[in-house]
């Protein structure tokens, strides 16, 4: 029996609605990419989306709030999934819709349940002996046997698959992989605390989250530091713009879905601006002893200048400057 022959679909999907956005054919299934839809539909309502030939992309399965599963894309054929058609020939790929459609990206507990079983699914029928997640490091991607659990946001300009997802890939896989070893299945969602979702802030707003802004803004080197006093006034404002324009993001004072996942990265060192280059200690030549025997020297070799030419050069650099931009003018004018 072929390779490809031996492709099969999960039993978990209740549904197909086959998108026409996808190759025919492709690699060996590796891995598995999740994604979020960045929406909050049904997997019906996201599949029948995906299925629009306008829509341009599509996904191997879709799983909804209430964890329906649909199929969307054979596992035989390739999905137009990830921004990467190296990824996707060998990655099945799973859009699972957003309860919250902002940073960090939350999904349901019943969402995320479902997506352990599916991933289990996939990893049997397909002899994936165990799902990896080490970082989120782009370097990472197409080394299968290394990390086989792969994210969007490696190859596209995008948050998917969201923080929130991340922060519980290490629970994914040490679940799926407990589940592959022959262990009775635990619902990982018992154990999930809830997902941090970050209200929108602006000047005027006050309380927990504002305080929390301010923290994150003066870790972030706001100058002048902000008191963390629960108020966003216009100093808090000033430091959002000042942050959101350091970042690269619209500057707009107003704190949404980017700007917090902007301020809940890591802050970088502030880099001191670079030290000027000293200039290198060159030894003054042994031909002079000063200004005046270089200038007289200059002169006396023919160089063009009239001693107030020369007396003005002594006076705009010192002497050791002078002494080498007067080679230079030699060597150019000789
Ligand atoms: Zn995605």
């Amino acid at each position: 029996m072929s390779r490809r022959s031996g492709f099969t679909n999960s039993p978990l999907a209740t549904r197909s609605i086959i998108s026409p956005n996808k190759t025919s054919g492709r690699d060996a299934i590796l891995g598995i990419t999740p994604h979020v839809t960045a929406g909050t539909g049904t997997a019906a309502g996201t599949a029948e989306w995906l299925a629009r030939p306008t829509t341009k992309a599509s996904a191997n399965y879709v799983i909804g709030g209430d964890g329906a599963v649909v199929l969307g894309v054979d596992e035989k054929d390739r999905s137009w999934c990830t921004s990467s058609t190296a990824n996707d020939k060998n990655a099945i790929t799973i859009e699972v819709c957003n309860t919250v459609a902002a940073h960090p990206w939350p999904v349901s507990d019943k969402a995320l349940d479902t997506l352990v079983d599916l991933c289990t699914d996939i990893c049997r029928r397909n002899n994936i002996a165990a799902l990896k997640f080490i970082r989120d490091d782009k370097s990472l991607a197409g080394k299968w046997s290394e990390q086989n659990l792969t994210l969007h946001r490696w190859f596209a300009n995008k948050a998917c698959p969201g923080d929130y997802l991340i922060s519980l890939y290490p629970a994914i896989c040490k679940e799926v992989n407990s589940r592959l070893a022959g262990n009775a299945p635990k619902q990982i969602s018992k154990d999930n605390p809830a997902p941090v979702v970050r209200p929108v802030l602006r000047n005027g707003s006050n309380g927990g989250a504002v305080k929390e802004l301010q923290a994150k803004l003066n870790a972030h080197g706001a100058s002048p530091a902000l008191s963390v006093d629960g108020g966003f006034g216009p100093l808090t404002e000033a430091a959002v713009r000042a942050f959101q324009t350091a970042k690269g993001l619209l500057v707009d004072g107003v704190v949404g879905s980017q700007t917090w996942a902007a301020l809940d990265k890591a802050p970088q060192a502030v880099t001191p601006p670079p030290a000027p280059t000293p200039a290198p200690e060159q030894p003054a030549s042994e031909e002079f002893i000063n200004a005046d025997e270089a200038i007289a020297f200059w002169m006396s070799v023919g160089v063009i200048g009239s001693p107030a030419y020369w007396q003005n050069k002594v006076k705009e650099v010192p002497w050791l400057g002078k002494l080498l931009n007067a080679q230079a003018e030699y060597a150019r004018m000789k």
